[in-house]
């Protein structure tokens, strides 16, 4: 965390600072992503994951609340490979770019208030533990469904539901939790999508069951069906069903394939599971620019 992009300029971090009466800190409004550059040792070279779809994302929701980010997907491409470098970590990052409501005003509403853009990073390993697996817990929290706030907007507001969905799965003992949908059915977990496995076809929950987009959920499909030849269907289910899995595991750029051994009480298959494993090594080698044929997945910064 040595420089940020603040106020249309790369400063040091340190005066990247906003004020109490921000707008965004005082309603939510804002929206932001969650990006990864893997370092490649050998190659010397930092790879940032699916950079433009996290820009178009960023894009989508900035639109929900009525900010006009004044940069193209390109200029944010360019700049974001600029603060990386300058930055100069020669490990794993985690890039988080916001687009908020950055007036100091009292009143609710989204007309007519300054907005403006930042991004800063910081150096991220492991967020769970991916080898043994982790154990979750069934949130009495749901979802937010599409009708109260937009679905596949990544907002600021939103994240006091997935912060409450994990808070309880700490407080009882478990890492993660998975939320149900308005209507009941699985949608994800506090900040990551499911899949589950069963009898070797692959499901996960539609997007209508009031879950994010997540950009891992679609390179994990794409790596399922080319590289394992497998069916990827995208289906509604509810909780009964994950009792009977073969396989449950988490996606997302934080959590990467986090395999879920445990649900509440429940073991699930045999710790972590054959599919789960090869699409673990398939992922990491290609975010790692180590498989040519997923190259087009990553922005080089050096
Ligand atoms: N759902 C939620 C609520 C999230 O916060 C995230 C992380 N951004 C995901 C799913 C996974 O999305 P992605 O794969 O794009 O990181």
């Amino acid at each position: 965390m040595k420089f940020a992009f603040f106020k249309g300029e790369i400063v040091p971090f340190e005066k990247a600072t906003i004020s109490i009466m921000t707008h965004a800190f005082n309603y939510g409004t804002g929206c932001f992503e969650g990006i990864r550059g893997y370092w490649n040792e050998d190659q010397k070279q930092m790879y940032i994951v699916k950079l433009k779809e996290h820009y178009d994302r960023l894009i989508k929701s900035a639109k929900t609340l009525k900010i006009k980010i004044s940069y193209s997907v390109p200029e944010l491409v360019k700049l974001t490979c600029d603060l990386v470098r300058q930055n100069g970590y020669q490990q794993d990052v985690y890039i988080r770019p916001l687009a908020y409501k950055s007036e100091s005003k009292i009143g609710l509403g989204l007309h007519n208030l300054e907005d403006d853009f930042a991004i800063f990073l910081a150096p991220f390993g492991e967020y769970l533990d991916i080898s043994n697996g982790i154990k979750v817990c069934l949130s009495k929290y749901r979802r937010i469904a599409s009708h109260s706030m937009p679905q596949g907007a990544k907002l600021t507001g939103t994240y006091f539901n997935s912060s409450l969905a994990k808070a309880e799965a700490l407080d009882r003992g478990y890492v993660e939790a998975i939320t149900l949908s308005h209507k009941g059915n699985v949608s994800e977990g506090s900040a990551e999508n499911i899949f589950m496995v069963k009898k070797g076809v692959i499901i996960t929950p539609p997007l209508s069951d009031d879950l994010l987009p997540g950009i891992t959920r679609l390179a994990v499909m794409e790596l399922a069906r080319k590289e394992l030849g497998l069916k990827v269907i995208e289906k509604s289910f509810k909780p009964a069903a994950l009792f009977k899995a073969d396989e449950l595991f988490f996606t997302g750029t934080g959590v990467q394939i986090s395999p879920i051994t445990q649900v509440e009480k429940t073991k699930i298959g045999k710790g972590v599971g054959p599919i789960a494993k090869q699409l673990q090594e398939l992922y990491f080698r290609a975010v790692r620019g180590e498989n040519p044929k997923y190259k087009k997945w990553l922005t080089p910064v050096f």
